[in-house]
């Protein structure tokens, strides 16, 4: 066990020479710090020794003497090589098959830990394959929990073990990231200790003691971040948006609908936010159709009536088009509907001008765009309310941005169809206030969702043929663009080469897919609105793209390739109008659908889906479909519910402490990475 410099390269250990490096390198990891930090992807608890007596097949540990070992070659050139191997209580055969090095390295009258599988052979229980060592204090292959890391070319678990083995004891000097009155508040162990207690774990104790030690530290710099951003954000003024009544009433009044109560309470809970001079930070959160466009134009018509501008940015074009035009009618009756302007990349500049020079002169109230906005030389008078449609991305800096002249933050409302679990919600964004539209307009049926066999599509075809043949249209949704890549999955090209062939060559057919181009999107999109196209072949561009009420079908082609908020967000395409939606299912083999195909397939409830997603994939299958950084966590359960409290009430307290940050420098570093993940606006 040794102890190195953290920067030191690996070429010094014993077992890398050069080409060994170059494969660590290929997975990341050059120094001692970055090995350290390769985390056993799972363990084998082997710790304990039992006696040959009492061994039952299964996996054994024993520590025995080798009475006598032989090697031989067997028919086709098979080596075996046998020992005996015997304890106080008894002796077991132990096999080794074409590992011809064995018998040699085997020494009589040395003791040894022996870890394998007991299992009849040839007649004769016997010990196959096992792994053996010197027994000692500190064995790392048997005889304890033992670590499994993710193994690459060349680099197995059993060389990250030996070579870990080597600098262990470097992780003491790992920066400590908890302030101490915190680690000892909630006995939580050093940095340096969990680090080494997570590679080679001493006892169970210790082992759970280290999980919860990094798992804390993991959760707490998320939380203290989204704390840090909800303070950063509230220390700068923004304006007061009072509530005029009879406004509102006449607005709910023009509606050709009757709100759902859960709008009502949204729109309610952003009134009361907007008042105050403090930016408010709201996420709208609703399945797609639930109506989150409508309560976004009652919180911009209040702003515009207090004569402050509002942008709505959407993730795109077609979108924002769309957007513009349903705002123009909302705002019908209201007088406002004069002073919605679209402001996207596609405009031709005479037209950009003219749009840019009535934002600047104030008497456009209402922009509408894509992240252009923050392109284009847009000079807003005074931006008092920012909408932000299914685009997390968008930083402090940019939205700083956008209101370089006016000398305060406008309030801000981002929009999402993705339902974020509770959990995950409250590590991330906790400081966040969230409005939920969780019920669907009147007169929507549910969607009908199956599970289609990839083999017996038949039925499938018919039934998309079928609803063409009644004017509705058709997605396909595929995972990947093209094939190849070693992922067996169904590419978009090829399922459209296909079936414009074959089966639907009777029908229009499009493709769309993230790396054509915009202006080549745009064209396909708009088609498919105007009902040019029957089926819309496409990959998961269209999850935010679109919105077209007479698609009637979505079919999701290799779905055990998505995440089951992903699909769910997929299925929402359709039966957007008063016609039976249908979403069909189809992994990619044929073998029984796995529980979380069939958890899809049964609910329609977005946020069961997404618990049941964090907790069979973790929370950066949910992030990804946020389309938002990395989030890493590594060892913390956000189901974790004691973890999550105490990581919160450590928050508070160091909050409440007035730690600085600055006296910190690792923990600085961990949190500023994290506040970039944290935010959503
Ligand atoms: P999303 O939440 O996906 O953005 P939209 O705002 O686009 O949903 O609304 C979807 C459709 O539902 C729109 O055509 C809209 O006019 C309609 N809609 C919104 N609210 C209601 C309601 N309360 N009752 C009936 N239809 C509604
Ligand atoms: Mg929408």
């Amino acid at each position: 066990m040794g102890s190195m410099e953290l920067t030191g390269g690996l070429t010094g250990l014993k077992g890398v020479g050069p080409s060994v490096a170059a494969l660590f390198k290929g997975i990341g990891i050059s120094t001692i710090a970055e090995l350290l930090d390769y985390f056993p992807r799972t363990y084998n608890d082997y710790s304990e020794i039992q006696t040959i007596s009492k061994i039952k097949p299964g996996m054994v540990t024993v520590e025995v003497e080798i009475k006598q070992s032989t090697g031989r070659y067997v028919r086709r050139g098979m080596h075996i090589t046998e020992a005996v191997a015997s304890d106080a209580t008894g002796s077991v055969r132990l096999l080794w098959f074409n590992q011809p090095y064995r018998a040699a390295s085997i020494k009589t009258g040395q003791k040894y830990f022996v870890t394998g599988k007991l299992e009849l052979k040839a007649q004769r229980f016997s010990i196959t394959n096992p792994s053996m060592e010197q027994s000692s204090d500190f064995p790392l292959h048997t005889a304890r929990i033992v670590p499994v890391y993710r193994e690459s070319k060349g680099i197995t678990s059993t060389l990250l073990r030996r070579v870990l083995y080597q600098v262990i004891k470097s992780a003491y000097l790992l920066p400590e990231p908890l302030p101490e009155e915190i680690r000892r508040k909630y006995k939580l162990l050093t940095y340096g200790a969990a680090i080494s207690e997570l590679h080679f774990p001493t006892s169970r104790e210790s082992f759970a003691a280290a999980r919860r030690t990094i798992g804390f530290i993991e959760v707490f710099e998320l939380m203290l971040a989204a704390s840090l951003n909800k303070a950063q954000n509230q220390s700068e003024p923004a304006p007061s948006i009072p509530f005029k009544e009879k406004l509102a009433q006449k607005f709910v009044k023009s509606l050709p609908f009757t709100l759902t109560n859960a709008q009502r309470v949204a729109a309610w809970q952003i009134y009361q936010d907007i008042v105050f001079p403090v930016p408010m930070n709201r996420l709208l959160e609703g399945d797609v159709g639930s109506g989150k466009t409508v309560v976004a134009g009652m919180a911009g018509l209040m702003a515009m009536e207090a004569g402050y501008q509002v942008a709505l940015m959407a993730p795109t074009e077609l979108l924002a088009r769309q957007h513009a035009e349903t705002l123009t009618d909302l705002f019908k009756a209201t007088g406002h509907d004069e002073v919605v302007s679209l402001l996207v990349g596609s405009l031709k500049p005479a037209q950009k001008k003219i749009a840019q020079e009535r934002i600047a002169s104030g008497h456009i109230k209402f922009i509408v765009g894509t992240q252009a906005l923050l392109q284009e030389k847009v000079v807003m008078q005074n931006l008092g309310l920012l909408i932000v449609d299914e685009q997390h991305r968008f930083g402090v800096d940019q939205r700083k941005k956008l209101l370089k002249s006016s000398g305060y933050m406008p309030h801000v409302l981002s929009m999402t169809a993705t339902p974020i679990p509770r959990s995950l919600a409250l590590t991330l964004y906790g400081e966040l206030d969230i409005s939920l539209l969780d019920v669907m307009p009147m007169g929507r049926k549910p969607i009908i969702t199956e599970i289609v066999s990839p083999n017996s599509r038949e039925p499938l075809y018919k039934k998309i043929d079928d609803e063409i043949t009644q004017g509705r249209q058709v997605y396909i949704v595929c995972p990947v663009i093209k094939e190849g890549s070693g992922l067996k999955a169904p590419s978009a090209e090829q399922t459209y080469e296909k079936l414009r062939k074959t089966t639907f060559k009777h029908r229009q057919l499009r493709l769309l897919h993230g790396k054509m181009k915009d202006d080549e999107k745009s064209a396909v999109m708009e088609e498919f609105a105007a009902g040019k196209i029957d089926i819309l072949v496409a990959t998961t561009v269209i999850e935010v793209g679109i919105s077209v009420a007479n698609a009637s079908v979505m079919v999701i082609e290799g779905a055990d390739r998505f995440g089951l908020a992903q699909m769910h967000q997929l299925r929402g395409r359709v039966g957007r109008s008063t016609d039976q939606g249908y979403c069909f299912i189809v992994p990619s083999d044929s073998k029984a659908p796995s529980p979380r195909l069939r958890a899809l397939s049964q609910s329609t409830d977005g946020f069961k889906l997404a618990e049941l997603d964090l907790e069979l994939r973790g929370p950066g299958a949910i992030y990804g479909t946020l389309q938002h950084g990395e989030l890493d966590l590594r060892i913390a359960k956000l189901s974790d519910a004691k973890l999550l409290a105490e990581s919160r009430k450590a928050v508070n307290d160091f909050i409440k402490a007035k730690i600085k940050l600055s006296d910190y420098p690792e923990l600085k570093r961990r949190v500023r990475a994290a506040q970039a993940v944290v935010t959503l606006n």
